[in-house]
């Protein structure tokens, strides 16, 4: 859809995209459920739309960090009957009432969480659902094996008293965008060990999960009850160096567009923007695009000397051409050098990145500013209005 009156630039998103590539998630899970993973605002896609599209597509589970991003979700109605919700990054002071009663799961790795669960369920006279998060060689969450049984002390004697239910163990894993890694395969084992041990604890488990989305794809021995893909659900590939999302059969839901603000003649020799990191070989036409860094647009993905900029789609039809972005990155703006027979006007729109294979995607940014695709998306800026379709 073109950019509407008023709008410098905007996201629209897919929503039938995201339903899609869950569909598909779903069945490359075969017997586990899906997580749609939607923190950080769905990678920038918008929360709420987003999570129900996933739900539409058949996920049963929602996973969010905050505990912000778990109380947003219900407060917009998203439902305990219309998901599960685990809140995953907690710290000491999140409100574990509000939690426990909007029936939000909420994982812990410390006993300091297991006490405020335990308040939060006498406050409510509610039963908390408990995700134990272990470690099993990111180096990050979890709770070391050395701390388990400690932990898991605390966590029966809370059972014991009603307080809470251990439903959840869960981890992380390091590499599994490189899935033939030993890693991966120590990281299972220590998952199992993890695994057996609360359940020798006597703790009655629901799910076990450890799959982000490059597991899901790539590794179904490590699926277990439930897969917790994020990057996949919004059509990016996780592994883009093995697969593209289309290889996956995922559609990316995200179109980045602008409108542009000015185009103007200029001489050959023509230094542009901050740094003069691009000159204009010959006399010609620049666009000016009303997207910039205080937007999101990485100030990496620059052109010129530095590399190839950012690409930009432009143009319609026979016209429609691959461009890069010309010289810095700015706050607000970037320039194309639209050519000399150019024949675009102010307010025609030209597209960052959207869902077609032959680019420009946002892989494609990622790879010219280099980072991945989950940056390029989730730092998209409150600026850019996202229009879900
Ligand atoms: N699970 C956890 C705990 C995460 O932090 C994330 C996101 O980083 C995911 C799953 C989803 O990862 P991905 O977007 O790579 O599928």
């Amino acid at each position: 859809p073109p950019a509407g009156d008023g709008y410098p630039s905007r996201a629209v998103v897919d929503l039938a995209a995201i339903r899609a590539n869950v569909v598909e998630l779903a069945r490359r899970a075969g017997s586990a459920e899906v997580m749609a993973v939607v923190k950080a605002d769905a990678y920038g896609h918008g929360l709420v739309p987003s999570a129900r599209a996933a739900l539409a597509g058949g996920a049963t589970w929602l996973g969010v960090a905050q505990a912000s991003e778990a109380l947003a979700l219900r407060a917009a109605g998203v439902g305990p009957d219309d998901a599960r919700v685990l809140a995953w990054l907690l710290v000491p002071g999140s409100p574990f009432a509000d939690l426990v009663a909007a029936d939000v799961d909420v994982s812990l790795a410390a006993s300091w969480a297991v006490d405020e669960v335990v308040a939060a369920a006498r406050t409510t006279g509610r039963t908390a659902r408990v995700h134990v998060e272990v470690e099993t060689g990111l180096g990050r969450g979890g709770v070391v094996p050395a701390d388990l049984d400690g932990l898991l002390a605390a966590l029966r004697s809370a059972e014991a008293e009603g307080a809470l239910r251990v439903v959840g163990v869960w981890s992380h894993l390091a590499l599994a965008d490189v899935p033939g890694d030993p890693v991966n395969d120590l990281q299972r084992r220590s998952f199992d060990e993890a695994v057996a041990r609360v359940e020798r604890a006597g703790c009655v488990l629901e799910v076990r999960h450890l799959a982000n989305s490059a597991a899901t794809v790539t590794a179904p021995g490590l699926h277990y009850d439930l897969v917790r893909p994020g990057i996949a659900v919004y059509g990016l590939s996780p592994v883009p160096e093995l697969a593209s999302a289309h290889d996956l059969g995922l559609v990316p839901a995200m179109t980045l567009e602008a409108r542009l603000a000015l185009v103007k003649p200029v001489a050959a020799g023509q230094g542009v923007s901050y740094g003069h990191l691009y000159t204009t070989e010959r006399a010609t036409r620049l666009g000016v695009v009303p997207l910039g860094y205080g937007d999101g647009i990485p100030r990496h993905a620059s052109g010129g000397s530095a590399g190839p900029g950012g690409p930009l789609l432009v143009g319609t039809g026979d016209g429609a051409r691959l461009l890069r972005v010309a010289g810095r990155v700015c706050m607000d703006q970037v320039v194309v050098d639209l050519g000399p027979d150019a024949s675009e006007r102010a307010g025609d729109v030209v597209r960052l990145f959207g869902p077609d294979a032959a680019g420009p995607t946002a892989q494609d940014w990622a790879d010219a500013a280099g980072t991945i695709s989950y940056e390029i998306t989730t730092r998209l800026g409150a600026r850019v209005p996202r229009v879900h379709v």
